[in-house]
């Protein structure tokens, strides 16, 4: 039966593919009894299906040991393997069977849940997260038992594969880099949160928000992901799918055509210069980067280096990765961001786990948490530092909202400096540091920001969540979710008015940088540095080389008097007439 769902578009494009569900599988187990005869087969069944997982498992881990694969996924493996050989998972399901005469599904969900409930009790953070682990390889002899031990990455060269899930971390969605996946679905989640900013990234089509698309989505069922309009359209017929096909081929010529852009100007027609800077997560981003010429890295969100895995990158791995992304810029500007974790963004080796807070995105997050934690940010610091002998790079603090905590992370970078002159280590002493605007605080008291600090780059996605106070993750709230509502505007506007007063350069590196709609207005504004996905840049360059600077400049100043979000949003349609 066809049918569609609406959610909130965070990826454009189209995918059009086959449904992969990504659940806990306890979900759709069915418990019935075999007879007694019947027992020895379903235990061969359970053997069977641990045989299988035991064989994949293997096979990942051999990918896994090839170089340029991350070495936590290895470790990750590793761990899956001997949870499989523990016999609490792979002889108790059989007891089970022999004494309930029960599925071997069934069995095999009544142990998960017994350990998970198990690992509830235990006190140890770290230890407690293990449970995910359990589910996970329970998960995958669920899988085949029922047939469907399916390998992410290995479909028909034409078919894209499509994750739908209930909820994806940024952790699990940083992962789909190395697979090829074509599109994702998830039925939680927000347009600026931190799993829809790397869809972006990866510049797949994606649709959060959706609500029931997990429950009533079976696995292989053929789907339309449409990323722009924020629908998915299950079982289409086949009217609609030669539509959406007609669609897809046409948006992959419009990027073809875009491409011609590459190595023209980024200027305005009245020849105002304007840089567009990329974001990455990982160093092998930079790839995508150069495709595109971009002028450099205004944000490596440096968090990622630290998830999926159980432990800290250490000094050398950090440096290691730092410098990959400063030689591969060859003397372009280089932004590191100092660790930004807390909120969505959790990783396991933090002090207390994945730990639940009350209010995490007002919580120890970003230069909070490495304030706490001093070891762990001046290792970081060293190994940025360390990297600036390789390169242009800069160092960004995110979430700064009070002046001791300038103070503080000065004194700190200070400290990895002296640190590194007694190791003589070389690095680069006149390194610039610059600080996040991202917290309604720092941009309306701007003094300590532009005093002590070389560069400012606006974060507006937590501007905007701070600001108009709206969890950026959920979707409940997503239609509050407003880049256009005037507090934000005005917030922006003065951040890079002052900027310019004080000769301190401002960037955007927030999503409404690599919005196109967005592009006009903060010309407007006097913004000359943005920086986003390497996905945007060329539809955000298309913009720039057809924008008059001096025109908008007096057209924005107008417009931003208006205190009515409706006739606001109306100036800002008036400014996007007529653009590509
Ligand atoms: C922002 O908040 O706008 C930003 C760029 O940082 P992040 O999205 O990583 O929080
Ligand atoms: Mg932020």
């Amino acid at each position: 039966m066809t049918f569609s769902l609406h959610g909130l578009a965070v990826s454009s494009g189209i995918a059009i593919g086959r449904a992969h569900l990504v659940s806990h599988a306890t979900l759709e187990v069915a418990h019935y009894q075999v007879r007694e005869k019947e027992v020895a087969g379903e235990i061969e069944r359970f053997d069977l299906a641990v045989d299988v997982v035991r064989a994949e498992l293997e096979t990942l881990h051999g990918e896994a040991s090839l170089p340029g694969t991350p070495s936590e996924v290895a470790a990750f493996v590793g761990i899956h393997a001997m949870i499989l050989e523990d016999p609490l998972l792979t002889e108790v399901p059989k007891d089970l069977i022999r004494g309930r005469r029960c599925n071997a599904e069934w069995a095999l969900v009544q142990q998960m849940e017994q350990l998970v409930s198990q690992f509830e009790d235990i006190e140890d953070g770290y230890l407690r997260e293990r449970k995910h682990d359990v589910v996970q390889v329970a998960e995958r002899v669920l899988k085949a038992l029922m047939g469907k031990g399916r390998k992410i990455g290995r479909r028909g060269k034409d078919e894209d594969l499509i994750i739908v899930a209930h909820d994806l971390s940024p952790a699990d969605t940083i992962q789909f880099k190395k697979l090829k996946i074509g599109g994702f679905v998830t039925d939680l989640g927000g347009a600026t949160s931190h799993t829809a900013i790397v869809a972006r990234s990866l510049a797949i089509p994606a649709v959060v928000g959706l609500h029931h698309a997990r429950p009533l989505v079976r696995e292989d069922d053929l789907l339309i992901v449409d990323g722009t309009r924020g629908v998915l359209i299950v079982q289409p017929d086949e009217r609609v799918l030669e539509e959406y096909r007609l669609r897809k081929r046409e948006l992959e010529l419009e990027r073809t055509k875009l491409k011609r852009l590459k190595t023209a100007r980024s200027a305005t027609l009245d020849g105002e210069e304007v840089a567009l800077y990329a974001n990455i997560e990982l160093p092998q981003d930079t790839e995508q980067v150069k495709d595109v010429a971009a002028d450099g890295i205004g944000l490596f969100r440096t968090e990622f280096l630290f998830m999926n895995r159980d432990d800290l990158p250490d000094e050398d791995e950090q440096f290691d990765a730092y410098k990959a992304v400063a030689k591969a810029m060859a003397g372009c500007p280089v932004t590191i961001r100092t660790l930004d974790i807390g909120a969505d963004k959790t990783i396991k080796a933090m002090s207390g786990g994945e730990r639940q807070t009350p209010n995490p995105a007002l919580g120890l997050r970003a230069i909070r948490y490495c304030l706490a934690e001093p070891q762990m940010f001046l290792t970081q610091l060293r190994a940025i530092l360390r990297a600036s002998h390789y390169g242009k790079v800069r160092i960004l603090i995110p979430m700064l909202a009070h002046a001791i905590e300038i103070e503080q992370t000065l004194a700190m970078i200070e400290q990895a400096k002296a640190q590194l002159r007694d190791s003589r280590h070389k690095f680069d002493e006149s390194i610039k540091v610059g600080g996040m605007i991202e917290i309604p605080a720092a941009a309306l008291a701007l003094g300590p920001f532009v005093k002590r600090l070389q560069f400012l780059s606006l974060g507006t996605n937590d501007l905007i969540q701070y600001t108009l106070a709206i969890d950026r993750t959920d979707e409940a709230v997503a239609h509050l979710y407003d880049p256009l509502h005037p507090a934000v505007l005005r917030l922006v506007a003065q951040t890079i008015a002052a900027g310019s007063r004080m000769d301190v350069p401002v960037a955007v590196c927030g999503e409404m940088a690599g919005d196109p709609a967005m592009t006009r207005l903060l010309i407007g504004m006097g913004l000359r540095q943005f920086s986003m996905h390497p996905s945007q840049i060329l539809e955000v360059k298309q913009q720039v080389v057809m924008a008059d600077a001096d025109q908008l400049t007096q057209k924005v100043s107008r417009l931003l008097r208006f205190d009515d979000p409706e006739k606001l949003r109306e100036q800002v349609g008036r400014l996007n007439e007529n653009r590509p």
